[in-house]
C-alpha cells in the first residue's frame, strides 16, 4: 500500500498522521526536530505548545469550545490527551505542557502504521503528502513553497488587527459611510471628539504590550506599524494615518469630527468588522480596555484580537480547495497554521480534515468539505474562499458560521442553539463517514 508523507510533527501534522494510521493507512512523519529547530521550540517533543498551555474555552457555548467538542467527535488526538493531561483552569481546557507533548509523542511514534523520520524537508514532497509545517516553517521548506506558489502569496509575517462582533457596536454612535461620500457606504466610522481622542492617546502610549521576540523585529521594516507605535511618534501622528477624519461627516452632527476610526466588513453578512489599520502588540486585555474607548466600541465583543508576530502562510484562497487538497495537484494537501488558520486547536483541526481527505484520497472516492454549519466546516471555507489580496489568518468564531433561520435576539441563545446545529450537523457528517467506510475500509474515530 502506498505511503504517505506527512511534513511536520506539530499539532495539525500529528493528528493528519493519527487519523490516518488508525483508519490502518500506512505513514511516513517527518520532523525536523532537534537536528534543526524553529525560534520558538524548546523540545524534541512531537504537538510542542509553543507558548499559551491553555486550549482555551472548554464550553460549547464559545466558538473554541465547540470547535474542541467536534474535534472530540472526529477522533482527535489532540483532544484525547489534551482531556487525558489537563489542569484546573476554570472553564478553559488547560494541559500539563511536558506531559501533553509527552503522550503524543509516545501515541504517534509507539504506533504500527506510523514510520517517524528526523529530517528537515526541502523539498514538495511526492504525493500523497500533506505539508503542516506550521507558523515557523524552515527556511529550505518555504524556498519550495516560494517556487511552488507565485512569491507573493506567500507570507511570512503576519500583523493583524482586532476583528469584533457587529452586534456589539453601539449604532447610535457608529454610522456607514465613505471618505467624501464617494461610492459605496463601505466603512463604519466611528467619530471621535477633542475630549475622546485625548483620553484614547494617552491610554494607547502608555497601554501594555507583549514583547516582540527577537525574529519578530524584521516585521517593522517590512511597512506594519503597530498602531501604538504609531501614536508614540506624536500626537497628532494617528490624525493622518488610521483615524483620519478628512472628508467623513458625521450625520449626527453634520460636522467632521476630530478623529475616525474605521471599521471594514471582514465578512460576506457584515456580522463582523476588521479595525482598519489597527494591528498591535497591545495585551488582549489592553485591546479591550483601550480601544474599548473608542467611540461605539464600549461592549464590542473581540473574536479576534490583534498580533504581530511571525507566521508563515499560504494564500489559500488562490491555491486550496476547502477539502484542504493543492488545487494544481492531487494528492497534496496541506493543513496546520500554513493555512491560514490561526491557534492550536484551529491548526489541529485542520490537521484532522487533511487527514480524512487524504483517507477518502488513498481509497480512491473524492475529498469531502465539512458541512459550512459545523465550526470545522465553516472555518476551512472561510480561509479558502475570503478575498486573496487581504487575506488574514481567522480563529474560530461565531460570526463565521451561517446565520439561523430566525432572528434571535438574545446572543447567548443564539449561541446555544449554533453549537446545538454544529454538533448534530457534525454527528451526521461522522454517520455518513461510517457508512462510507463500510463500503470501503474500517474507519476507527
Ligand atoms: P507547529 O505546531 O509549529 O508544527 C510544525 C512542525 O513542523 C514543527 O514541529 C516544526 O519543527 C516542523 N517543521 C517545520 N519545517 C519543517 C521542515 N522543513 N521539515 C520537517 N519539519 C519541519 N496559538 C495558540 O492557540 N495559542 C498560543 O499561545 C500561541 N502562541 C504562539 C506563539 C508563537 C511564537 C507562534 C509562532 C505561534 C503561536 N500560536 C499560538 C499559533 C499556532 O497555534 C501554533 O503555532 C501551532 O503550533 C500551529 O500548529 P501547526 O501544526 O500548524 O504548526
Amino acid at each position: 500500500m502506498e505511503r504517505v508523507n506527512v511534513i511536520g510533527g506539530g499539532l495539525a501534522g500529528c493528528e493528519a498522521a493519527w487519523h490516518l494510521a488508525q483508519n490502518g493507512i500506512k505513514v511516513n512523519l517527518f520532523e525536523m526536530r532537534p537536528i534543526k529547530t524553529t525560534p520558538a521550540h524548546l523540545t524534541d517533543k512531537l504537538a510542542e505548545l509553543v507558548c499559551s498551555n491553555s486550549l482555551r474555552s472548554n464550553e460549547i457555548t464559545n466558538a473554541a469550545g465547540l470547535l474542541k467538542q467536534e474535534m472530540r467527535a472526529m477522533g482527535s488526538i489532540i483532544m484525547k490527551v489534551a482531556d487525558m493531561t489537563s489542569i484546573p483552569a476554570g472553564s478553559a481546557l488547560a494541559v500539563d505542557r511536558e506531559l501533553f507533548s509527552s503522550k503524543v509523542t509516545e501515541l504517534i511514534k509507539n504506533h504500527p502504521n506510523i514510520e517517524f523520520h528526523i529530517k528537515e524537508i526541502c523539498e514538495i514532497p511526492p504525493t500523497p503528502a500533506i505539508i503542516a509545517t506550521g507558523p515557523l516553517t524552515s527556511e529550505g521548506m518555504s524556498t519550495a513553497l516560494a517556487e511552488l506558489l507565485k512569491k507573493e502569496y506567500l507570507y511570512f509575517y503576519d500583523a493583524a488587527a482586532p476583528i469584533i462582533t457587529g452586534e456589539s457596536l453601539d449604532w447610535d454612535k457608529a454610522f456607514w459611510g465613505s471618505r467624501y461620500n464617494k461610492g459605496e457606504a463601505d466603512y463604519v466610522n466611528l467619530p471621535f471628539t477633542h475630549d475622546e481622542y485625548d483620553t484614547f492617546y494617552n491610554e494607547l502610549i502608555n497601554a501594555e504590550t507583549y514583547p516582540l521576540k527577537e525574529f519578530e523585529k524584521p516585521i517593522f521594516f517590512e511597512g506594519c506599524m503597530p498602531v501604538e507605535v504609531m501614536a508614540k511618534r506624536g500626537y497628532k501622528t494617528l490624525l493622518f494615518g488610521p483615524l483620519k477624519p478628512v472628508g467623513i461627516f458625521d450625520p449626527a452632527t453634520g460636522k467632521q469630527p476630530y478623529a475616525v476610526a474605521q471599521l471594514r466588513k471582514e465578512n460576506a453578512e457584515g456580522t463582523l468588522f476588521n479595525m482598519v489599520g489597527f494591528q498591535t502588540s497591545l495585551k488582549w486585555g489592553e485591546q479591550k480596555r483601550v480601544f474599548g474607548l473608542i467611540p461605539g466600541m464600549g461592549k464590542a465583543e473581540f473574536v479576534r484580537y490583534g498580533f504581530i508576530h511571525r507566521n508563515t502562510f499560504i494564500a489559500s484562497p488562490l491555491y486550496l480547495k476547502p477539502t484542504l487538497e493543492f488545487k494544481a495537484l492531487r494528492g497534496l494537501f496541506f493543513a496546520g497554521q500554513i493555512t491560514g488558520v490561526e491557534g492550536y486547536i484551529e491548526s489541529a483541526a485542520s490537521g484532522i480534515v487533511a487527514g480524512i481527505n487524504m483517507k477518502r484520497f488513498i481509497r480512491k472516492v473524492g475529498p469531502i468539505a465539512l458541512p459550512l454549519e459545523t465550526m470545522t466546516g465553516a472555518l476551512l471555507n472561510f480561509i479558502t474562499s475570503s478575498s486573496p489580496e487581504n487575506f488574514q489568518p481567522m480563529k474560530a468564531n461565531f460570526g463565521i458560521l451561517p446565520p439561523l433561520q430566525n432572528d434571535i435576539k438574545s446572543s447567548k441563545l443564539k449561541k446555544i442553539l449554533l453549537s446545538q446545529r454544529a454538533l448534530d450537523s457534525i454527528r451526521q457528517f461522522i454517520e455518513y463517514e461510517k457508512v462510507f467506510s463500510k463500503e470501503n475500509n474500517k474507519t476507527i474515530y
